[in-house]
């Protein structure tokens, strides 16, 4: 019976992600292919230069996803067996689980409750002596206090990572991703705002850093296929234990296109998360993430809490209703291997708070005014019925 009265809706869903890829990067995907080089080479290093230039850093590595950034970003710093890493627990699982791959120790600090970014005096609350980074995320494309970690971080004498998966385009008080970190790490990945379906990037400022990077992202070898095409045989040699995590040419390919267009559709879906913010702040007891003064934030994601326990309520009524939807993120100490492998050493009640609390809605693009207003309707509509 519902199922009946459901259907009409259903079909003229509005979907959680559409991608805006088109004749640009379908072009350059096929100059690739007429090429001999299908895996990394001159398309490579081409992104390599642009994005480095577009995030105002001196260098960029491309890996195979933003997971594989984070794990390498952390051995090339020299993190491993016996040392702890601080990170937050709303985020998505790689920001700990690269920390876990590196042999390390995640310590788990709780957001600040206006944000959902982790908390820089609870970071340095959880220093000891075996503390060797810091990854902070800039959840939702909200840059975190990156100035406040690095004093934190120098003072210290740790590695600053940022997890910068959500935050291409964002800004804070006139700095940028991988401007005062030591690395900040991308990801490619198919819903991320410059994707080519998987891949990803580390922005680096320490050359020698950068060339360790390069090693250890394709089996720690000292040649790549294209430098041993180019030139006379020469023997390449193993200097160190690497992985397979190097980016294609034709993933650079598809990606390149998309650097010029980034802030267009940023300021596309800024526009739309305003339209949003109208519908929450309209309704009684709905709240959503604070941003803060002096942030141009990259909008990869909207997010709004519905309070007490009726968010999952509210998800299914979105998704009967045609509204595709995500949870970003459940508190990452929640899910049973974390639950299960990791010893919590602080109190995470914001994180979870925001873990039970959050929904987030279309964002992108493509989206058009009446595919938002269709979302507000039924949002309104649903938080109603929940009541
Ligand atoms: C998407 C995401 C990642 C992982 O990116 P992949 O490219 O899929 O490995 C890491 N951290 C955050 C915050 C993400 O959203």
């Amino acid at each position: 019976m519902i199922e009946r009265e459901i259907a009409p809706a259903v079909a003229d869903k509005v979907e959680f992600y559409r991608h805006s890829l088109g004749e640009a990067e379908k072009t350059a995907m096929g100059r690739v292919l007429d090429t001999l080089f299908l895996t990394t080479g001159d398309e490579v290093y081409s992104f390599e230069r642009e994005f480095a230039e577009y995030l105002g850093v001196p260098d960029v590595v491309t890996v195979s996803s933003c997971t594989a950034a984070l794990h390498l970003s952390l051995v090339g710093l020299g993190v491993g067996p016996g040392d702890e890493v601080i990170t937050t627990a709303m985020t998505f699982i790689a920001s700990a689980t690269a920390v876990v791959h590196a042999g390390a120790t995640p310590v788990l600090v709780d957001v600040e409750a206006e944000t959902g970014n982790i908390d820089p005096a609870r970071v340095e609350a959880a220093i000891t002596p075996a503390t060797k980074a810091i990854v902070a995320v800039h959840l939702y494309g909200t840059m975190v206090d990156v100035r406040a970690l690095r004093d934190i971080a120098d003072r210290h004498g740790l590695a600053l990572i940022e997890d910068a998966a959500h935050c291409v385009e964002g800004v804070r008080d006139g700095y940028r991703p991988g401007q005062l970190g030591d690395v900040a790490c991308f990801s490619f990945y198919a819903t991320k705002t410059l994707t080519c379906g998987e891949g990803g990037a580390i922005a680096v400022r320490d050359p020698q850093l950068a060339e360790r990077l390069r090693t250890i992202r394709l089996h720690g070898m000292s040649k790549n296929a294209a430098d041993r095409y180019h030139g006379r045989y020469e023997h390449w040699d193993m200097v160190a234990l690497g992985w397979k995590a190097n980016l294609t040419n034709i993933q650079a390919a598809m990606l390149r296109p998309q650097l010029s267009k980034l802030e267009a559709r940023r300021q596309r879906r800024d526009e739309i998360s305003c339209m949003y913010d109208s519908t929450v702040d309209a309704i009684d007891d709905l709240s959503r993430p604070l941003v803060p003064g002096g942030v141009v934030p990259a909008r990869h994601l909207y997010t709004v809490w519905i309070p007490g326990d009726r968010r999952d309520a509210v998800l299914s009524l979105l998704g009967a209703r045609g509204i595709g939807t995500a949870v970003n993120y459940r508190a990452i100490h929640e899910l049973t291997w974390m639950r299960e492998n990791l010893d919590l050493r602080f109190p995470l009640p914001n994180a979870e708070r925001i873990g039970a609390q959050t929904i987030s809605l279309p964002l992108y693009d493509k989206l058009t005014d009446g595919e938002v207003a269709r979302v507000d309707a039924v949002l309104r509509q649903a938080v109603e019925e929940t009541r």
